[in-house]
């Protein structure tokens, strides 16, 4: 059989190989079912059960209030940018406030553009986004509909270290790529989503929660399907949803439960494998170049550089040959892009950091 190699794609990424294994050993015939869960309907009573697991798990390892529900959508993240300001902003007088932190967030207002007012409140561009605002530099409109942040930014690698304080507007956060890294305050936002590609399952599924009094926001001109509240009174079966998706997203939430001990545990764990690499930068005195400014430095995605495109190619090149895949950077940023989600585990970041010691003392 083919080893498995350490895989830092950015996304589509790694995912815990218990829960690869558990979806093979389940995926000709659940247990005591006798059909495969890409088989059923999502009428049935085993689907419905998946569903509601999947959905409790998540609710328990984040520590969900009542007062918000978890939707599983499909379209992507992307399709949340303009579900957001469709169901939050058309209409408004207002505009939304957007925090534009990188390419992701630059793609959010965008969308939101097309639906209605935007003010951005904050701009990275002038440091080429290589960090996150503070507190000081975010001056929130008291009437906007919403103010959107994009927790972590994939490409540059910069991640908020805690959310800003929004006054009572609703906080809506695209957490794409930093979605269960860490415990997070599910009660201070409005709305959270993350596709779940990256840290919690695969293409094709999303994680949208959503706080309850802002499900009436939606108008009725919406199309169905961009209405979240047709998707909260239908638990997630307004239409037919991604039910492989739901399912593993399932296993990983039980994953990071049964296995990893919770989410405060993940973080620490993440911030062991993030600080691997990051001391690896700072040690090499400016041979490994890093993008991101120290106080905003992602637990998820680290991009690095070399001083020419020539060591660039030859580290991806060696990498490779050593088990270390897809360190590609994006080419916005160029360079490698180690990104260490919660299923890398920590001897993969071990191995990338004592392969970037070597290179430098062969190249350096
Ligand atoms: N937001 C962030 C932060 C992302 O990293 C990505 C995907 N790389 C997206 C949004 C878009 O996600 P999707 O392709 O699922 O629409």
């Amino acid at each position: 059989m083919t080893k498995r190699v350490y895989n830092f794609s950015a996304g589509p990424a790694v995912l815990p190989l218990p829960v690869l294994e558990q979806a093979q050993a389940e995926l000709t015939a659940l247990p005591g079912v006798g059909m495969s869960v890409l088989e059923i309907s999502h009428r049935s009573k085993t689907y419905t059960e998946i569903n509601h697991a999947a959905n409790q798990a998540l609710r328990d390892l984040l520590s969900v209030p009542d007062s918000h529900k978890i939707l599983f959508l499909q379209g992507g993240a992307r399709l949340q940018f303009s579900m957001v300001p469709m169901n939050l902003l058309r209409g408004s007088e207002q505009p939304a406030d957007y925090v534009l932190s990188g390419t992701w967030g630059k793609k959010a207002i965008e969308e939101a553009g097309r639906e209605g007012k935007v003010n951005v409140v904050w701009d990275g561009k002038p440091t080429n986004y290589d960090r996150v605002p503070a507190d000081d530099d975010l001056k929130f409109n008291a009437s906007a509909p919403y103010v959107h942040i994009t927790s972590n930014e994939t490409i540059q690698g910069v991640q908020f270290p805690t959310e800003p304080d929004t006054a009572g507007v609703p906080l809506v956060c695209d957490a794409s790529s930093d979605f269960l890294c860490r415990p997070t305050a599910i009660e201070k936002y409005g709305i959270l989503y993350a596709c779940a590609q990256k840290n919690a399952g695969p293409a094709g599924i999303s994680v949208v929660i959503v706080r309850d009094d802002l499900l009436a926001r939606g108008g009725d001109d919406l199309p169905g399907y961009l209405n979240y509240r047709n998707h909260a009174e239908n638990d997630s079966c307004y239409n037919t949803p991604c039910c492989f998706g739901v399912y593993l997203v399932g296993l990983v939430a039980k994953w990071l439960t049964d296995e990893i001990g919770g989410l405060a545990q993940m973080e620490q764990i993440n911030r062991r494998k993030s600080q691997m690499l990051y001391e690896a930068i700072d040690a090499s005195d400016g041979f490994y170049i890093g993008h991101a400014h120290c106080d905003s430095r992602s637990l998820m995605n680290v991009p690095f550089r070399l001083a020419t495109d020539e060591l660039n190619s030859l580290f991806l090149r060696e990498a490779e040959a050593h088990g270390l895949c897809t360190l590609k950077g994006h080419r916005s940023v160029g360079g490698m892009r180690a990104s260490i989600y919660n299923a890398m585990p920590e001897e993969g970041v071990a191995a990338l950091r004592d392969f970037m010691r070597d290179f430098q003392t062969k190249n350096g």
